[in-house]
């Protein structure tokens, strides 16, 4: 079963386990990170942002079109990498055929440097992440406004002024809401300051002690928690959610280390995602 969270003001919906499960669901938002296998919930969810075509991260993807159709659902969105957007159109070509079914979905690759809209005044936009096969992580905005702050000193007179000169009288930005690195090397945190920004910050950490080496997790597109200990002054994030723990292992082990190894000032911030029931 999925875990529900509230981190930094948002409700997240959460499986992560490396190698067999990820799917990240953020119902506020209205949209979802990744369909491993496929939890019930994620069905209602139309909007997918996939961060790359591993079977535990994408596995799911043909029963959620599968369901939401026989539902009688709107066609989903599926946000993925431009380059394997042919290869997944095939792959749902051939479920149509063996199914005997329409399956319609709306594939859209997107690329660094472009954005979508997922919201009213919010967009979707893809982050570089190292992984061995092609990979990007997402971070969510908000297009934010507020009255320039000489505007805001000089009250109405100013304000009155500013519109008669034809001036705009705002200033806006874009504000990072939730950034998730999909899966990839610590290379992630450094690369994009969006995900040290974001006010939540859901991150893969697979391996959390030396069974194994930071080296072999990186030769493996993953992070090591020492690599996070090192990093640990760069999060300015509000909260950070560590997912795509190794089934190696337990939980409470994995919590003890985490707890050991992090300062105090990132480690009151951290959450390290509770484990389904089948993995203990
Ligand atoms: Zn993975
Ligand atoms: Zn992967």
């Amino acid at each position: 079963m999925n875990r529900t969270l509230s981190l930094a003001g948002y409700t997240v919906r959460a499986i992560s386990v490396a190698g067999f499960e990820t799917c990240i669901e953020l119902p506020g938002l209205k949209v979802s990170f990744d369909i491993g296998r496929g939890p019930r919930s994620a069905v209602r969810n139309p909007f997918v942002l996939f961060t790359h075509a591993h079977i535990d991260h994408m596995g799911g993807i043909a029963h959620h079109v599968a369901t939401r159709s026989m539902l009688k659902m709107t066609p989903p969105t599926y946000v993925m990498p431009k380059p394997v957007v042919p290869a997944v159109e095939n792959l749902l070509d051939a479920f149509r055929r063996l199914d005997g079914s329409e399956l319609p979905a709306n594939l859209v690759g997107l690329g660094l440097g472009e954005s979508i809209s997922v919201g009213k005044r919010r967009i979707a936009r893809p982050m570089k992440a190292f992984h061995p096969v092609h990979c990007q992580g997402y971070v969510i905005l908000e297009k934010r406004k507020k009255l320039r702050t000489e505007l805001a000193e000089g009250g109405k007179a100013a304000i009155a002024a500013a519109r008669d000169r034809g001036e705009e009288i705002s200033t806006t930005w874009e504000h990072p809401l939730v950034a998730f690195s999909g899966d990839t090397r610590i290379d992630f945190l450094e690369h994009n300051e969006h995900a040290r920004t974001a006010d939540l910050l859901i991150m893969e950490v697979t391996f959390v002690d030396d069974r194994v080496s930071v080296e072999s997790a990186r030769a493996n597109g993953h992070i090591h928690i020492d690599e996070v200990v090192e990093r640990a002054d760069l999060f300015e994030n509000k909260a950070i959610l560590f997912t795509h723990l190794s089934a190696r292992y337990r939980q409470n082990e994995a919590k003890a280390l985490i707890k050991k190894k992090l300062p105090p000032h990132l480690m009151e911030r951290v959450t390290l995602l509770p484990r389904p029931d089948w993995c203990p």
